[in-house]
Protein backbone atom coordinates (compact mmCIF):
# COMPACT_ATOMS: atom_id res chain seq x y z
CA UNK A 1 0.00 0.00 0.00
CA UNK A 2 1.03 3.71 -1.08
CA UNK A 3 2.28 5.43 1.97
CA UNK A 4 0.17 8.35 2.99
CA UNK A 5 1.07 11.92 1.10
CA UNK A 6 -0.77 15.25 2.18
CA UNK A 7 -3.01 16.19 -0.72
CA UNK A 8 -2.15 19.45 -2.09
CA UNK A 9 -4.63 22.01 -0.95
CA UNK A 10 -6.15 23.12 -4.38
CA UNK A 11 -7.72 19.43 -4.89
CA UNK A 12 -8.68 17.88 -2.16
CA UNK A 13 -11.00 14.57 -3.29
CA UNK A 14 -14.66 14.42 -1.65
CA UNK A 15 -16.07 11.46 -0.16
CA UNK A 16 -19.90 11.03 0.05
CA UNK A 17 -21.79 8.82 2.22
CA UNK A 18 -25.08 8.83 4.39
CA UNK A 19 -25.86 6.81 7.69
CA UNK A 20 -28.58 4.98 6.15
CA UNK A 21 -26.31 3.33 4.00
CA UNK A 22 -25.49 1.08 6.96
CA UNK A 23 -28.90 0.11 7.90
CA UNK A 24 -29.77 -2.12 4.56
CA UNK A 25 -28.78 -5.63 6.08
CA UNK A 26 -29.87 -8.15 4.30
CA UNK A 27 -28.85 -10.23 7.15
CA UNK A 28 -32.50 -9.78 8.52
CA UNK A 29 -33.95 -11.82 5.66
CA UNK A 30 -30.74 -14.55 5.12
CA UNK A 31 -28.59 -14.68 8.04
CA UNK A 32 -24.93 -15.56 6.62
CA UNK A 33 -25.37 -12.87 3.41
CA UNK A 34 -22.00 -11.26 3.00
CA UNK A 35 -23.27 -7.79 1.91
CA UNK A 36 -23.42 -6.25 5.33
CA UNK A 37 -22.49 -2.60 6.68
CA UNK A 38 -19.51 -3.67 8.12
CA UNK A 39 -17.96 -3.74 5.25
CA UNK A 40 -18.53 0.20 4.52
CA UNK A 41 -17.62 1.13 8.67
CA UNK A 42 -14.01 -1.27 7.83
CA UNK A 43 -13.95 1.33 4.60
CA UNK A 44 -14.35 4.24 6.94
CA UNK A 45 -12.15 3.15 9.51
CA UNK A 46 -9.58 2.37 7.32
CA UNK A 47 -9.90 5.93 5.68
CA UNK A 48 -10.48 7.64 9.06
CA UNK A 49 -7.10 6.31 9.96
CA UNK A 50 -5.63 7.88 7.21
CA UNK A 51 -7.06 10.99 7.96
CA UNK A 52 -9.45 10.97 5.52
CA UNK A 53 -6.70 11.97 3.43
CA UNK A 54 -7.28 15.54 3.86
CA UNK A 55 -10.41 14.97 1.69
CA UNK A 56 -13.94 16.74 2.42
CA UNK A 57 -16.50 14.73 3.68
CA UNK A 58 -20.25 15.26 1.83
CA UNK A 59 -23.57 13.99 2.92
CA UNK A 60 -25.19 12.23 0.32
CA UNK A 61 -28.87 13.38 -0.12
CA UNK A 62 -31.39 11.33 -1.19
CA UNK A 63 -31.98 10.52 -5.28
CA UNK A 64 -34.77 12.07 -6.61
CA UNK A 65 -37.49 9.92 -8.39
CA UNK A 66 -37.05 11.84 -11.80
CA UNK A 67 -33.08 11.47 -11.55
CA UNK A 68 -33.76 7.47 -11.36
CA UNK A 69 -35.61 7.17 -14.14
CA UNK A 70 -32.81 7.99 -15.94
CA UNK A 71 -31.92 4.65 -16.07
CA UNK A 72 -34.94 2.90 -14.67
CA UNK A 73 -38.47 2.48 -15.25
CA UNK A 74 -41.18 3.67 -12.44
CA UNK A 75 -42.15 0.31 -12.06
CA UNK A 76 -39.01 -0.90 -10.76
CA UNK A 77 -38.94 2.10 -8.35
CA UNK A 78 -42.34 1.86 -7.35
CA UNK A 79 -41.34 -2.12 -6.78
CA UNK A 80 -38.47 -1.16 -4.97
CA UNK A 81 -40.05 1.14 -2.34
CA UNK A 82 -43.78 -1.21 -2.13
CA UNK A 83 -41.81 -3.67 -0.79
CA UNK A 84 -39.57 -2.08 1.83
CA UNK A 85 -42.64 -0.51 3.23
CA UNK A 86 -44.50 -3.11 3.39
CA UNK A 87 -41.11 -4.64 5.76
CA UNK A 88 -39.27 -6.16 3.15
CA UNK A 89 -39.13 -9.63 1.33
CA UNK A 90 -36.46 -11.32 -0.99
CA UNK A 91 -36.41 -10.09 -4.72
CA UNK A 92 -34.61 -13.00 -5.70
CA UNK A 93 -31.88 -16.04 -3.76
CA UNK A 94 -29.52 -13.62 -2.50
CA UNK A 95 -31.31 -10.04 -3.42
CA UNK A 96 -32.75 -8.68 0.23
CA UNK A 97 -34.88 -5.80 0.77
CA UNK A 98 -35.67 -4.78 4.21
CA UNK A 99 -37.86 -1.54 5.78
CA UNK A 100 -34.50 0.46 5.63
CA UNK A 101 -33.51 -0.57 2.41
CA UNK A 102 -35.41 2.01 0.14
CA UNK A 103 -33.94 4.74 1.97
CA UNK A 104 -30.49 3.49 2.36
CA UNK A 105 -30.75 2.86 -1.54
CA UNK A 106 -32.03 6.21 -2.13
CA UNK A 107 -29.15 7.85 -0.66
CA UNK A 108 -26.68 5.25 -2.28
CA UNK A 109 -28.10 6.71 -6.03
CA UNK A 110 -28.47 10.19 -4.74
CA UNK A 111 -24.45 10.20 -3.75
CA UNK A 112 -23.65 9.04 -7.18
CA UNK A 113 -25.46 11.87 -8.74
CA UNK A 114 -24.31 14.36 -6.25
CA UNK A 115 -20.79 13.56 -6.72
CA UNK A 116 -21.31 13.55 -10.76
CA UNK A 117 -22.70 17.26 -9.93
CA UNK A 118 -20.34 18.32 -7.68
CA UNK A 119 -17.65 16.99 -9.55
CA UNK A 120 -19.20 18.30 -13.57
CA UNK A 121 -19.19 22.15 -11.37
CA UNK A 122 -15.77 22.30 -10.50
CA UNK A 123 -16.17 21.50 -6.67
CA UNK A 124 -13.26 18.71 -6.80
CA UNK A 125 -11.89 16.34 -9.73
CA UNK A 126 -12.03 13.49 -7.74
CA UNK A 127 -14.78 11.95 -5.74
CA UNK A 128 -15.63 8.52 -3.51
CA UNK A 129 -19.26 7.22 -3.05
CA UNK A 130 -18.83 4.77 0.41
CA UNK A 131 -22.68 3.96 -0.63
CA UNK A 132 -24.64 0.88 -0.64
CA UNK A 133 -26.69 -1.33 -1.25
CA UNK A 134 -24.06 -1.45 -4.31
CA UNK A 135 -25.87 -0.93 -7.63
CA UNK A 136 -24.30 -2.71 -11.44
CA UNK A 137 -26.42 -5.48 -11.48
CA UNK A 138 -29.13 -3.78 -11.28
CA UNK A 139 -31.30 -3.32 -14.95
CA UNK A 140 -33.91 -1.14 -15.94
CA UNK A 141 -36.49 -3.17 -14.66
CA UNK A 142 -35.06 -5.30 -12.40
CA UNK A 143 -33.04 -5.85 -9.15
CA UNK A 144 -30.97 -8.64 -8.63
CA UNK A 145 -27.21 -9.22 -7.16
CA UNK A 146 -27.53 -7.42 -3.95
CA UNK A 147 -27.90 -4.37 -6.50
CA UNK A 148 -31.43 -2.40 -5.92
CA UNK A 149 -30.77 0.78 -8.32
CA UNK A 150 -27.65 1.46 -10.61
CA UNK A 151 -25.79 4.01 -9.09
CA UNK A 152 -23.12 4.20 -11.82
CA UNK A 153 -25.22 4.06 -14.58
CA UNK A 154 -27.00 6.97 -13.03
CA UNK A 155 -23.43 9.11 -12.55
CA UNK A 156 -23.35 8.42 -15.68
CA UNK A 157 -26.64 9.02 -17.42
CA UNK A 158 -26.96 12.43 -15.28
CA UNK A 159 -23.97 13.74 -16.33
CA UNK A 160 -24.64 13.76 -19.86
CA UNK A 161 -28.38 14.39 -19.67
CA UNK A 162 -27.80 16.78 -17.48
CA UNK A 163 -24.27 18.15 -16.35
CA UNK A 164 -23.18 18.63 -19.97
CA UNK A 165 -20.92 15.38 -20.58
CA UNK A 166 -20.45 14.15 -23.99
CA UNK A 167 -19.05 10.81 -23.49
CA UNK A 168 -18.65 9.30 -20.19
CA UNK A 169 -16.45 6.05 -19.99
CA UNK A 170 -17.47 3.56 -17.04
CA UNK A 171 -15.13 1.33 -15.54
CA UNK A 172 -16.33 -1.99 -13.67
CA UNK A 173 -13.79 -3.87 -12.02
CA UNK A 174 -15.79 -6.21 -9.81
CA UNK A 175 -14.97 -9.13 -10.07
CA UNK A 176 -18.68 -9.69 -11.59
CA UNK A 177 -19.63 -8.69 -14.28
CA UNK A 178 -21.79 -5.26 -14.65
CA UNK A 179 -24.41 -6.85 -16.12
CA UNK A 180 -26.95 -3.89 -15.39
CA UNK A 181 -24.71 -0.87 -16.09
CA UNK A 182 -24.07 -2.90 -19.78
CA UNK A 183 -28.14 -3.48 -20.54
CA UNK A 184 -28.80 0.45 -19.50
CA UNK A 185 -26.30 1.41 -21.60
CA UNK A 186 -25.57 -1.52 -24.86
CA UNK A 187 -27.67 0.71 -27.35
CA UNK A 188 -25.80 3.90 -26.75
CA UNK A 189 -23.05 5.61 -27.58
CA UNK A 190 -21.95 8.20 -25.56
CA UNK A 191 -21.16 5.92 -22.85
CA UNK A 192 -18.12 3.40 -23.14
CA UNK A 193 -18.82 0.82 -20.90
CA UNK A 194 -15.59 -1.65 -19.96
CA UNK A 195 -16.04 -4.77 -17.18
CA UNK A 196 -12.93 -6.83 -16.32
CA UNK A 197 -14.34 -9.92 -14.15
CA UNK A 198 -14.11 -13.29 -13.67
CA UNK A 199 -15.84 -16.07 -16.06
CA UNK A 200 -17.88 -18.26 -15.49
CA UNK A 201 -19.43 -16.88 -12.42
CA UNK A 202 -22.24 -14.78 -11.38
CA UNK A 203 -24.24 -13.20 -13.39
CA UNK A 204 -23.39 -15.75 -16.45
CA UNK A 205 -23.05 -12.71 -18.75
CA UNK A 206 -19.64 -10.55 -20.39
CA UNK A 207 -18.38 -12.59 -22.79
CA UNK A 208 -15.33 -11.20 -24.78
CA UNK A 209 -17.95 -11.26 -27.81
CA UNK A 210 -20.22 -9.11 -26.45
CA UNK A 211 -20.24 -5.59 -27.93
CA UNK A 212 -23.37 -3.95 -27.37
CA UNK A 213 -25.42 -2.58 -29.98
CA UNK A 214 -22.57 -0.07 -31.52
CA UNK A 215 -19.33 -1.68 -30.25
CA UNK A 216 -19.72 0.44 -26.84
CA UNK A 217 -19.26 -2.18 -24.73
CA UNK A 218 -15.82 -3.97 -23.89
CA UNK A 219 -15.58 -6.82 -21.59
CA UNK A 220 -12.19 -8.39 -20.69
CA UNK A 221 -13.39 -11.39 -18.87
CA UNK A 222 -10.75 -13.53 -16.57
CA UNK A 223 -10.30 -17.11 -15.40
CA UNK A 224 -10.99 -18.44 -11.76
CA UNK A 225 -7.08 -18.49 -10.67
CA UNK A 226 -6.32 -15.61 -12.16
CA UNK A 227 -3.97 -13.10 -10.57
CA UNK A 228 -2.74 -9.47 -11.53
CA UNK A 229 0.00 -10.56 -14.37
CA UNK A 230 -3.57 -11.45 -16.41
CA UNK A 231 -5.76 -8.64 -14.67
CA UNK A 232 -2.91 -6.33 -16.03
CA UNK A 233 -2.46 -7.63 -19.29
CA UNK A 234 -6.51 -7.57 -20.06
CA UNK A 235 -6.44 -4.20 -18.85
CA UNK A 236 -3.62 -2.44 -20.84
CA UNK A 237 -4.53 -4.98 -24.08
CA UNK A 238 -8.78 -4.57 -24.06
CA UNK A 239 -9.45 -2.33 -21.93
CA UNK A 240 -6.75 1.49 -22.56
CA UNK A 241 -6.76 1.65 -25.82
CA UNK A 242 -10.53 2.42 -26.49
CA UNK A 243 -10.38 4.42 -23.27
CA UNK A 244 -7.32 6.68 -24.71
CA UNK A 245 -9.75 6.57 -28.11
CA UNK A 246 -13.18 7.35 -26.43
CA UNK A 247 -11.79 10.69 -25.17
CA UNK A 248 -14.49 10.37 -22.29
CA UNK A 249 -15.33 13.86 -20.55
CA UNK A 250 -15.98 12.02 -16.72
CA UNK A 251 -14.43 8.63 -15.60
CA UNK A 252 -17.07 6.43 -13.32
CA UNK A 253 -15.71 3.47 -11.89
CA UNK A 254 -17.20 0.84 -10.51
CA UNK A 255 -15.31 -0.16 -7.71
CA UNK A 256 -16.02 -3.68 -6.00
CA UNK A 257 -12.31 -5.19 -4.77
CA UNK A 258 -13.87 -8.95 -4.57
CA UNK A 259 -11.35 -9.80 -7.03
CA UNK A 260 -8.99 -9.87 -4.03
CA UNK A 261 -7.07 -13.16 -3.34
CA UNK A 262 -8.88 -13.28 0.39
CA UNK A 263 -12.38 -12.58 -1.35
CA UNK A 264 -14.86 -15.40 -0.02
CA UNK A 265 -17.33 -15.04 -3.83
CA UNK A 266 -14.41 -15.01 -6.39
CA UNK A 267 -11.23 -16.77 -7.45
CA UNK A 268 -8.73 -13.94 -8.58
CA UNK A 269 -5.58 -13.36 -7.13
CA UNK A 270 -5.21 -9.60 -6.77
CA UNK A 271 -3.81 -8.13 -4.27
CA UNK A 272 -4.10 -4.24 -3.12
CA UNK A 273 -1.23 -3.55 -5.55
CA UNK A 274 -2.85 -4.26 -8.02
CA UNK A 275 -5.93 -2.05 -7.79
CA UNK A 276 -3.50 0.86 -6.93
CA UNK A 277 -1.63 0.22 -10.49
CA UNK A 278 -5.71 0.20 -12.34
CA UNK A 279 -6.28 3.73 -10.49
CA UNK A 280 -3.14 5.17 -11.42
CA UNK A 281 -3.93 4.02 -15.01
CA UNK A 282 -6.99 5.60 -14.69
CA UNK A 283 -5.84 8.45 -13.74
CA UNK A 284 -3.16 9.39 -16.30
CA UNK A 285 -6.09 9.21 -18.73
CA UNK A 286 -8.63 11.44 -17.18
CA UNK A 287 -5.81 13.76 -16.87
CA UNK A 288 -5.18 13.49 -20.31
CA UNK A 289 -8.71 13.99 -21.85
CA UNK A 290 -11.46 14.59 -18.71
CA UNK A 291 -9.65 17.18 -16.91
CA UNK A 292 -9.12 14.75 -14.11
CA UNK A 293 -12.59 13.68 -13.45
CA UNK A 294 -12.74 10.68 -11.85
CA UNK A 295 -15.86 9.70 -9.74
CA UNK A 296 -15.42 6.42 -7.99
CA UNK A 297 -18.44 3.93 -6.22
CA UNK A 298 -18.08 1.29 -4.05
CA UNK A 299 -19.41 -2.34 -5.37
CA UNK A 300 -18.65 -5.64 -3.71
CA UNK A 301 -15.96 -6.53 -1.60
CA UNK A 302 -16.60 -9.19 1.06
CA UNK A 303 -13.28 -9.95 2.59
CA UNK A 304 -13.71 -7.16 5.63
CA UNK A 305 -10.01 -6.93 5.84
CA UNK A 306 -8.85 -7.18 2.41
CA UNK A 307 -11.61 -4.84 1.44
CA UNK A 308 -10.78 -1.70 3.63
CA UNK A 309 -7.28 -2.05 2.62
CA UNK A 310 -7.57 -2.28 -1.16
CA UNK A 311 -10.20 0.33 -0.75
CA UNK A 312 -8.67 2.61 1.16
CA UNK A 313 -5.05 1.77 -1.01
CA UNK A 314 -7.31 2.96 -4.26
CA UNK A 315 -8.74 6.30 -2.68
CA UNK A 316 -5.23 7.37 -1.82
CA UNK A 317 -3.82 6.64 -5.21
CA UNK A 318 -7.18 8.67 -6.60
CA UNK A 319 -5.70 11.46 -4.60
CA UNK A 320 -1.93 11.30 -5.20
CA UNK A 321 -2.65 10.68 -9.32
ZN1 LIG B 1 -18.97 -8.33 -7.11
Amino acid sequence: MPEHTPPGPAHPGLYLSHPACLEHDPRAHMPEHPDTPERLQEIERALAARDWLGWERRTAPPAEEAQLELVHSTRHIERIRELSLAGGGAIDADTFVGEPSYRAALHAAGGACEMTRALMAGESALGFCGVRPSGHHAEPDRAMGFCLFNNVALAAALAIAELGAQRVFVLDWDVHHGNGTAEIFRRRTDVLFASIHQMPLFPGTGAIGESGEFNTVVNAPLRAGDGGEAFRAAFENRILPRLRDFKPELIVISAGFDAHMRDPLANLNLVEADFVWATQKIMDVADQCAEGRVVSLLEGGYDLEALASSAAAHVTTLMRG
